[in-house]
């Protein structure tokens, strides 16, 4: 972790960010004759004007005609749709794409360990690109689950351009269980410094770790004290290599639950089995961070089972946040897709060295990692395709059939995988998201409103309404005709910054 530290410390501060926004954002702009499109009033879609002051959304004219201020810079938005910037509630932003976060490097991956100081630079050039990434697909407001270390956090909106990034400080793991057991034992405490202690563990656990700081509503008051919005947890019993992993009894998920409702924080839980999802749900968590991919004793049955509807039912009843993140799986079938590093989008989101190691046999490491069985490419593809990705998409499915409470997050990068790009990864998702079942509308909504009402950020993002922050995103198509119009990006505003979307690419 410190050798990320070191290095985002010397990417951070060259330009000086708030001279750049207030140079820009001073003036009254006046987006004119365009579409606008919001999630609060979908009903009375219109043509009209948006006046924007400040960095802040002054006015909102739906109707033809209404004149500009005399001093305002006239934006046509003739033709385009005016949309919300995009919220993506589930984000890693100190991971690196291909390598991972230090934890993965450190156990998973020693030989990354040793080469990583030959790949400085190139990390450093993506950690530029990674806040321009985002923008370049129209998202503005990100939230990082995993967020032990601030000053990382930090080098993230020093960058001139950057979505405005919130956090779950740093996440609260059982003891020796899933993230913190890939770390080596005598590094794991260090870096999850919020771990649930378990009395059941107390001989594998350094003695200079109390009990008492280590209770559930210790580590949510140190959370908030950290400044951080939500808190993240897991139930996660293992899988590859790692198996059997201590979790949580249910009292201790409602000691976590009570102290984040006490300290206003949002609860949110990796789980992406059956046993996981219901145990979320019994505990009434307010978000769960993933799809349902792993189906357990059930994984055999074809259709969706009777017992997983009712835990879904459920989920819809207590509308509870649901975050399908999708593209964690195709992340991992990226390296059994011949066409995925072809993508003309990848060279737009991060820099050419990058794109170039991604496709040497030293960028493809991780491909061992996930399968060394040595079966053809294409029935690894398949076995990932016909099993968890189609049981997620099942649930996704059967989730937008009740009109869940969906929220918008891609868990980018969701592994030490290339197949989660920053920016590009949250417009695969959205056709994941369709192609499950979602329909454009239930898109829209998640990646804005939704999440904005969820983590609490809704006074002032997710719509177009006075008074809100000016993030707002510009398309020539219609993000409620076609998935493809979140690709059709022409201008994004970052706090009434108006920035041309090629300006943002890597190339
Ligand atoms: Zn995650």
């Amino acid at each position: 972790m410190k050798r990320i530290a070191i290095l985002l410390a010397s990417v951070c501060c060259v330009i000086a960010p708030k001279a750049f926004l207030s140079a820009q954002n001073s003036g009254r702009t006046w987006i004119a004759n365009v579409t606008i499109i919001s999630p609060e009033n979908l009903g009375q879609i219109q043509t009209g004007s948006v006046l924007i002051e400040n960095g802040r959304i002054v006015s909102v004219e739906r109707k033809a005609g209404a004149k500009a201020p005399g001093d305002a810079t006239v934006i046509s938005g003739k033709g385009q749709f005016l949309i919300p910037g995009l919220i993506d509630s589930h984000v890693h932003v100190t991971s690196i794409p291909g390598m991972g976060m230090v934890p993965d490097q450190l156990k998973l991956n020693e030989p990354m360990a040793k080469s990583y100081p030959r790949h400085e630079k190139m990390v450093e050039s993506y950690l530029k690109q990674l806040p321009r990434s985002y923008l370049y697909y129209g998202y503005t407001t990100l939230v990082d689950l995993v967020a032990p270390f601030p000053e990382e956090l930090h080098a993230f909106g020093n960058e001139p351009l950057h979505p405005d990034l919130y956090d779950c400080g740093a996440a609260l793991p059982f003891a020796n269980g899933y993230p913190m057991v890939y770390a080596p034992p005598e590094m794991r405490f260090k870096l999850f410094p919020n771990f649930i202690y378990d009395p059941a563990q107390a001989a594998s656990i350094p003695a200079e770790y109390k009990p008492e700081d280590h209770m559930p509503a210790a580590d949510v008051a140190r959370v908030r004290a950290s400044g951080g919005i939500c808190v993240k947890t897991f139930f996660e019993r293992g899988f590859g290599g790692m198996r059997n992993l201590p979790v949580m009894r249910p009292e201790v998920l409602a000691e976590i639950r009570k102290a984040a409702t006490e300290n206003g924080l949002v609860l949110m839980m990796h789980a992406n089995s059956f046993e996981a999802q219901k145990f979320g749900v019994n505990g009434n968590v307010d978000v769960l961070a993933h799809g349902m991919w792993n189906w357990g004793a059930l994984d055999g049955a074809t259709g969706l089972p009777d017992e997983i509807k009712k835990v879904l039912d459920e989920i819809v009843e207590k509308k509870i946040g649901y975050q399908a993140t999708i593209q964690v799986l195709s992340g991992l079938s990226a390296y059994f897709d011949p066409e995925y590093l072809k993508m003309a989008a990848i060279p737009k989101v991060v820099p050419a060295e990058m794109v170039e190691w991604f496709n040497s046999p030293d960028g493809k490491w991780f491909k061992k990692e996930l399968d060394d069985s040595g079966r053809p490419d294409a029935a690894v593809y398949e076995g990932l395709e016909h099993g968890p990705i189609h049981h997620v998409r099942l649930v996704a499915g059967y989730l937008a059939s009740k009109d869940a409470n969906f929220l918008f997050g891609t868990d980018t990068p969701s592994a030490p995988t290339y197949g989660n790009l920053p920016g590009l990864n949250g417009y695969l998702e959205m056709h994941q998201l369709q192609k499950a079942g979602m329909s454009l509308t239930q898109i829209f909504k998640a990646a804005t409103i939704n999440n904005a009402r969820e983590f609490k950020l809704d006074a002032q993002v997710g719509t177009i309404e006075p008074g809100k922050i000016a993030n707002l995103v510009l398309l020539k198509k219609s993000p409620l005709e076609s998935v493809d119009a979140y690709d059709s990006i022409t201008t994004v505003w970052v706090h009434g910054v108006a920035i041309p979307r090629a300006s943002l690419a890597a190339q």
